[in-house]
């Protein structure tokens, strides 16, 4: 819901670009990209670009992708977290919803992680750099769904991302954003209107669950380029 509407406003922006004129919407797209978003070959590309195109029709609707990007804590300029999906987090659905601190059983408890959509058998990454330090169960008794705890002494942050099928093993040193594994489907464990998902715990140095995406943000930046049908 939310997002649909957010997407409602930028259509509606974007159609009074292109009903100011040309010059706005070529202003229009530059705006966009805020600073400190890279953009490949920068405005002047991008305004000669517009110019080309421009001189024999009027530019398309932009379109936009939602991307992730984890924060740089310790000031090297490298980010210290990544999207273990690179997907969006989890809305509500039949069995509730993704975000972090949201109602669980009723309200007996909370949701001690985030949510980032999933789609079966896709490769995930390392959320942080460290070491991995367990590889459990998700649910006492089913093999099937586990999770990877990394843990980084450096940064004293812990990590887990839940259902998964590892390819790492206890002790392995990883990087952030380095592939650990396939996500392994819900389907079978939560059957008709659960939107696969990989659950994603960030523990800090006092040991308590943080919110994920304090640290992993995301933005819509517009798709540079022709687009493509
Ligand atoms: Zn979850």
């Amino acid at each position: 819901m939310e997002e649909a509407s957010l997407k409602a406003v930028r259509v509606a922006k974007w159609r009074a670009l292109q009903a100011a004129g040309f010059i706005l919407a070529v202003a229009g797209t530059a705006a966009l990209a805020a600073p400190g978003v890279h953009q490949a070959g920068g405005p002047k590309a991008l305004f000669a670009q517009a110019v080309e195109r421009g001189s024999r029709t009027v530019p398309a609707a932009q379109a936009e992708r939602l991307v992730w990007r984890g924060a740089d804590i310790d000031g090297d300029g490298q980010a210290d977290f990544a999207n273990p999906t690179g997907h969006d987090t989890r809305k509500s659905d039949a069995y509730g919803c993704g975000e972090f601190g949201a109602s669980r059983d009723g309200g007996s408890r909370r949701h001690e992680g985030v949510d980032f959509m999933a789609d079966a058998d896709q490769s995930l990454v390392a959320p942080i750099s460290g070491y991995v330090t367990k590889i459990g169960l998700a649910y006492p008794g089913d093999d099937a769904l586990r999770f990877v705890e990394i843990t980084n002494p450096a940064l004293h942050y812990a990590a887990r991302v839940f259902y998964i099928d590892p390819q790492v093993t206890i002790g392995q040193a990883v990087r952030v954003g380095q592939p650990i594994g396939v996500h392994h489907t819900l389907e079978q464990k939560y059957p008709g209107g659960m939107t696969d998902h990989v659950h994603l715990e960030i523990i800090d140095n006092r040991g308590e669950r943080i919110d994920a995406t304090r640290l992993i943000t995301a933005r819509y930046e517009p798709v540079v380029g022709p687009a493509r049908g």
